[in-house]
Parts: C-alpha cells; structure tokens; sequence
C-alpha cells in the first residue's frame, strides 16, 4: 500500500509572522504520519523556524537547492545546508524553475544525485505544457523528463522518489485537469517507472498530482486508482485548507 502524501509548496509566499501563524495552526492537527505524509515546502529562509514547530506528524521540505556540496555561487543554498536546516524533503524540477530560472533536465538530475547524497526526499515534478498537450506530445515529454531525472539513480533510490505530475497549463491558472485525465497520466508516468526499474518499484513509488487543488476538488481526485495524493500551490496557503487536504488524504 502506498502512503499518500500531501505537499504545499508555498513557492515565495509568507513572512515570518504568516509562516508562525500556519504552523501553529496546523501543528497537532494533521494525520498520523503512518497514514498521511504531510509536507510543507517552504522558502529557505524559513525553513529553521518552521522545522523547529513541525511536531510529531508534519514534515518540512524545500523548494530548491544547489547540486554542488559547496562553492563560490552567491544566493544559492547547498544540500547540506538544507538537510542541517532540518528539511527532509526537497522540490526539485518545479515548473517554474524549469521556465524561470532555466533549470534544465541536466540540472534536474545533478539535484536528484545531490538529494540521495544527502538523504534528501527528492519530489521530482514532471509536467507538460498545453502546447504538448494539444500536439499529443505528452507522453513523450514526460518520457523524456523522467528519463533524465532518473539518469545515474539506482532502484533502491529511484523507489524513494516522489513523483509529483503537475501539467504547466493547470499551475496557478483555475484549469484543473479531469480527474480521470490527470489519473491516466499519472499511470502513463507509472508505465513509464516500469520500463526504468521493474514493475514493483513503479508500483511502491507514489506519484502526485499538482495544479489547480482547491478543497472541492480534492476528494474526487483522491479517488482516483493511481493519484497517490497531491502537490498544492495556492490553496495550501491556508492553513484551514490545508487541513481539508490532509484530511482528505
Ligand atoms: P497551484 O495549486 O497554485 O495551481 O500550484 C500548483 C503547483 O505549482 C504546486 O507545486
């Protein structure tokens, strides 16, 4: 059975007055770790605080790092620093670091072999755009993507990732994909952790969805076979929200 996991990504959102407010909120109130894996993927600078109130049941994360142990690279954090900061999980290969800050699959996969130096949960997002999508190139792109990030990782490994399939025309804009849409894709993504490591790694390994999550939608995705829990952005903002996602997990 896989375990269903609940991630906000707070992207740049929160002081450190908002992020105390959420935690004490939250802290206490969300599901026994044996059933729902609760993460909050924070800015850096507030990961310190946050992992210092996370209590027994809810996790921490991060939302980007450097590949590199160390080095002269200004403004970046490196993964020991975010592993002794007390994060346990990390975000790699966002959406918006992919079209932003031109981080390449190449990258993607350095940051995958950075977070199991440094026993890292990586939660690797994968996505289309809706040009893909329209020109039935998704599988493809996806392919692709995966392919790349799992370049170099072994099985005992690759079963720890947590996939999150977050499709680029569903982030941030109301458009959520179907159900249904959202489930076959995600089983495509399952096909495709087959072919690279054998059909029981693909089966252990959960895999999310990201995009447009709100607390009325939540449930109906859920219940789809092979949606193993969801990567939210916006809504999860709200520490009541948040509740309802984990709740529904
Ligand atoms: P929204 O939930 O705001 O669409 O963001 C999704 C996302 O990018 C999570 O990583």
């Amino acid at each position: 059975k896989r375990i269903p996991v609940i991630a906000a990504n707070w992207k740049m959102y929160k002081t450190k007055d908002e992020a105390l407010e959420f935690i004490f909120a939250v802290n206490g109130n969300v599901p026994e770790r044996s059933q729902v894996e609760s993460i909050i993927c924070a800015p850096a600078i507030l990961l310190n605080l946050l992992v210092k109130r996370e209590g027994e049941h809810l996790r921490i994360g991060a939302q980007n790092m450097h590949y590199a142990d160390e080095g002269a690279f200004t403004g970046e954090n490196s993964p020991a620093q975010v592993k002794t900061a007390g994060a346990d999980y990390i975000l790699i290969g966002h959406s918006e670091r992919r079209s932003y800050f031109g981080e390449t699959d190449k990258d993607v996969n350095l940051k995958m072999q950075a977070a199991f130096k440094y026993d890292l949960t990586p939660i690797l997002c994968v996505g289309e755009q809706l040009a893909d999508r329209e020109s039935h190139q998704t599988k493809h792109v996806l392919d692709a993507q995966l392919e790349k990030a799992f370049d170099k990782i072994d099985a005992s490994k690759a079963v720890k990732t947590i996939i999150a399939y977050e499709p680029v025309w569903a982030i941030g804009t109301g458009k959520t994909a179907t159900p249904e849409m959202a489930n076959d894709t995600i089983k495509e993504v399952r096909a495709k952790v087959a072919d690279l490591y054998g059909s029981e790694i693909a089966q252990s390994v959960r895999i999310l969805y990201g995009g447009s999550v709100k607390p009325n939608n939540i449930h109906e995705l859920l219940k789809e076979s092979d949606i193993d829990g969801a990567l939210i952005g916006g809504a999860a903002l709200e520490s009541n929200n948040f509740l309802v996602f984990t709740d529904a997990a």
